[in-house]
């Protein structure tokens, strides 16, 4: 803070139109990380706006708690025809930390209420990160934001993540054969009755630096958890909403989680709204005679705002309208290979990429994979040489992360993709 104290002069954003942002000055920025993973159609789409419009002439908020309203149940049907067959039950929050630590609340309800009470463990990834909210960061495993406060947090079965560039069993892709889905496995079967989930980011650990996972991976989970009887829990706050190239990223895999978390991108990036969608088989555990309270005890005061949910519901037309995911094919292709080249640069270890999530490794030595001190703050450097070319980047560590609205045209790609070249030259090379 003392530096941000010391910088001065904040970037004060008054404006968003298509994929720019327009601070108070009028400079216009590329927003090349769609406001934290968020916006999807580009800042102040017509449809929207007007969506949210004609909603608060109508209705701006009523509770869910014990009443429901119209977008919600429209809002709700139409999830439940997008997301992986067999999630036919939703139940709304306000942001996806919240709609993660829904998802534990009920994984953990479901046993209880099954009288399996051993079953009281999550198993959860190195490098993880679900939110910011206490079981969120229980569930987290980036040391840098969750160490300080695990006196707090619940206990958690940490395994290692398919993080390949920095295997934790030191092997190669694919000669490993997925080994470190093995020690899943080993996790699994030792700890058997205790345990009663397993949560995920699908695909992508977006915040631990992008990290993709091999093909295959979260099917191979799938049937691990089906195997011991484990609740399959995917975070798809981030990975949601076309991000992958897929309007879900369990998608890819034809997985069909027993918990998914939703957020970010549910209102295009509009407005708070988060859900966490279930299967009919964990709904009906809540299901009993009123004097037994087996109900899901929590809701939150603007759970499922009808603003929110009208938000959501366009963004999720607009899908259907423009073809986005069709159109966006080709943009995921021309990103692909126009990132390549840099693979072959000095300080570029790795760079991972599904979809429109994609990360750009800077490294101090490539060939010992080493990590430039964080003190030197090269990431934050790079993105604030990217800033000053009108570019919008955000670090993640030494990871630049490259999230582009879905919107975003062929020009302002290209933009985004050279001018992200010329930032990490003008930072890296001078240092040799
Ligand atoms: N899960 C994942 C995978 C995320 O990336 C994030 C946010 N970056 C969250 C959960 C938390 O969502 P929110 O910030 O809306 O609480």
């Amino acid at each position: 803070m003392r530096e941000v104290e010391e910088e001065g002069n904040p970037l004060i954003i008054a404006k968003g139109e298509g994929s720019d942002l327009i601070d108070i000055h009028g400079k216009r920025y590329l927003d090349g990380v769609s406001s934290i993973w968020v916006n999807i159609h580009g800042h102040r789409h017509p449809k929207i706006v007007q969506a949210i419009i004609r909603q608060i002439r109508t209705l701006a908020h009523s509770t869910l708690l014990g009443l429901t309203h119209l977008p919600a149940i429209q809002l709700a049907e139409k999830l439940i025809e997008l997301a992986p067959p067999g999630l036919t039950k939703v139940f709304y929050s306000d942001n996806g930390s919240t709609a993660v630590e829904v998802a534990v609340k009920m994984a953990y309800a479901f046993w209880q209420q099954r009288d399996r009470p051993r079953k009281k463990k999550f198993i959860s990834f190195a490098h993880a990160y679900h939110g910011d909210t206490l079981g969120s960061v229980s569930l987290g495993g980036i040391d840098l934001f969750h160490h300080l406060y695990h006196p707090l947090l619940f206990e958690t079965l940490k395994v290692p993540a398919p993080t390949c560039y920095h295997c934790p069993l030191s092997l190669q892709y694919p000669s490993c054969k997925m080994a470190c889905a093995m020690e899943v496995e080993k996790v699994m079967a030792e700890h058997t009755e205790e345990i009663a989930g397993l949560v995920i980011e699908p695909l992508v650990q977006a915040a631990a630096g992008m990290f993709t996972a091999p093909v295959g991976y979260l099917k191979e989970m799938r049937r691990l958890c089906d195997q011991y009887g484990i609740l399959m829990i995917a975070d798809e706050v981030a990975t949601g909403f076309g991000r992958t190239g897929k309007m879900f990223a369990c998608e890819h895999e034809q997985v069909t989680p027993d918990l998914m978390a939703i957020a970010k991108g549910m209102t295009g990036g509009y407005l708070p709204l988060a859900a966490t969608l279930t299967t009919q088989e964990i709904y009906d555990v809540f299901l009993g005679e009123y004097a037994q309270f087996k109900t899901f005890f929590h809701g939150h005061s603007y759970t499922g705002n009808p603003l929110g949910c009208a938000a959501a519901i366009a963004n999720i037309k607009i899908f259907e309208e423009e073809q986005v995911l069709t159109k966006l094919a080709p943009k995921i292709g021309f990103l692909k290979e126009a990132l390549r080249p840099l693979r072959r640069w000095t300080h570029v270890g790795d760079i991972r990429q599904i979809g429109f999530m994609a990360g750009i490794e800077l490294v101090m030595n490539k060939k010992e994979k080493m990590a430039y001190p964080l003190e030197w703050r090269m990431g934050k450097q790079v993105c604030d040489e990217a800033r000053k070319r009108g570019v919008l980047l955000r670090p993640l560590g030494n990871v630049l992360a490259l999230v582009p609205p879905l919107s975003i045209s062929m020009k302002d790609l290209k933009r985004l993709i050279s001018v992200v070249k010329e930032s990490i030259q003008s930072m890296v090379l001078p240092r040799g």
